[in-house]
């Protein structure tokens, strides 16, 4: 199989200095490309800034801002049978961009925001024959929630992720997932994230046929 990851937070800049991001550190977008080009498929990571060794045999691709990881997303997909959208993609950009530093004395404190594009939204109707594979990070109503952008954004498969557990979520090695299909729910233990993300990479290749 061909599959397309992404990883890691996006950053959105209101100046050459500030940037508005979130907590992602890109370690199970990277356990996923990692998990798949060992099981002998071939993979582009598409991955935001992280502080993670690159994933042996994998091609990365670098970005910054949710509108990159959409041009980048959009480029590769075509070539790929598979996505897994592990991204914790900014929400929100500043509406405006300033080429030099802001002052402090020159800034209003309030910071005008524009929505950023969703970049599932934007691919979904490129589909295809491919499967999609979405991640919820939730803090209430996990699955339900899950469950919803499971339908809302057309995916074949979404892991639910409560990040309120300790040991799932940011900055830790393990993470507790529930795997949401339309017809199934799957919850793990407690696992490795590399393990998680085997899981997910076996349940591509047990489902690309259905997809087709
Ligand atoms: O942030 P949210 O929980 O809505 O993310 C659900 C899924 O949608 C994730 O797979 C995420 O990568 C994807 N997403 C996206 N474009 C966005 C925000 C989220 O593709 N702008």
């Amino acid at each position: 199989m061909k599959l397309l990851v992404t990883a890691g937070p996006t950053r959105e800049y209101l100046d050459p200095i500030r940037y508005l991001s979130n907590r992602s550190t890109g370690r199970m977008g990277y356990a996923v490309a990692a998990a798949a080009s060992a099981r002998g498929h071939e993979v582009v990571l598409i991955s935001g800034p992280v502080a993670l060794p690159r994933p042996a045999g994998v091609s990365v691709v670098d970005v910054v801002s949710a509108r990159d990881m959409l041009a980048a997303v959009s480029e590769h997909l075509p070539a790929s049978d598979v996505l897994v959208m592990c991204a914790a993609v900014a929400d929100w950009r500043p509406s405006e961009v300033s080429e030099r530093k802001l002052k402090k004395r020159m800034m209003s404190p309030v910071l005008e925001l524009v929505a950023n594009p969703d970049i599932l939204g934007e691919v979904l109707p490129y589909k295809g024959e491919r499967l999609f594979i979405g991640f919820a990070a939730e803090t209430d109503d996990v699955l339900e929630e899950a469950r919803g952008k499971l339908v809302r954004k057309g995916l074949d498969m979404i892991v639910a992720n409560d990040v309120t557990r300790p040991g799932a979520g940011f900055e830790v090695e393990t993470n507790i997932v529930t795997l949401l299909t339309a017809e199934r729910t799957d919850p793990l233990p407690l696992m490795s994230k590399a393990d998680v993300a085997t899981r997910i990479v076996i349940w591509a290749e047990d489902h690309l046929a259905e997809a087709r």
